[in-house]
């Protein structure tokens, strides 16, 4: 089954580090973060953007774009992704995977495919409070462990991030994840922002003193941990 994208970004220089790229949104996600800022997008997008119309812009950029990220929404959730990350590969650009790391089988494929040349995963709070954070009952904490440990015992390249928020974040919950993601090459912690595209509204940012804290206790068990967006 087709399924297409329902938004893109032509110019993003903020989704992958370094270079020039294309954001592209899929409808539809297994959670409900409520500080997730693509709601439209997960939760009311009826119109798609055909895909060969995203293959026409990607050719006439060629040499002024560099990659391609595949965002959303949870992109694995898409049927044909493999099919259509083919398709972009094919064009010569880099892939950039953005996902909630429930779907470790396709995360895998994609890697020993060549099909993707970055993963950002997200890290959604401790083991306890991830159905909360996720604004999910089930949030297939198995496949996220899964994801995670291909992650980090493969060669491939990936960041872990989270946004922290002052009332889903303490220290207790910073030191389990730096338990759950142990070992991992590299961490961001980002900034929370209230958006009027948000799920939901009423939370707050957490103080950069405190961020700094918390980046501290992580960095006790992973190598590169940096802040985002403070
Ligand atoms: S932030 Fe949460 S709800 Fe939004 S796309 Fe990501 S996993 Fe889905």
């Amino acid at each position: 089954m087709s399924v297409d994208f329902v938004g893109i970004d032509k110019f993003s220089l903020l989704d992958y580090e370094d270079k020039v790229a294309v954001v592209l949104f899929s409808k539809a996600c297994n959670f409900r973060c409520p500080f997730c800022h693509n709601g439209q997008t997960v939760l009311e997008a009826d119109t798609f953007i055909p895909f060969d119309d995203i293959l026409a812009y990607l050719r006439q950029r060629k040499g002024l774009i560099d990659a391609v990220v595949v965002s959303g929404g949870e992109p694995t959730l898409m049927p044909d992704l493999v099919e259509k990350i083919k398709q972009i590969k094919d064009l010569g650009y880099l892939v950039k995977l953005d996902t909630n790391g429930t779907n470790p089988e396709l995360v895998k494929y994609l890697f020993e495919n060549k099909l993707i040349d970055y993963v950002a995963m997200d890290i959604k709070n401790s083991e306890k409070k991830y159905p909360l954070t996720a604004g999910a009952k089930n949030v297939y904490m198995d496949k996220i462990k899964e994801t995670i440990n291909f992650l980090i015992n493969s060669p491939y390249e990936y960041e872990f991030r989270t946004t922290i928020i002052d009332e889903f974040h303490d220290e207790e919950d910073i030191k389990e994840m730096a338990q759950l993601i142990k070992g991992a090459k590299r961490m961001y912690l980002q900034k929370y922002v209230d958006r009027e595209s948000c799920i939901a509204h009423g939370f707050h940012e957490v103080s950069k003193e405190k961020a700094e804290h918390f980046k501290d206790i992580l960095s006790e068990t992973i190598h590169s941990v940096n802040l985002r967006g403070y």
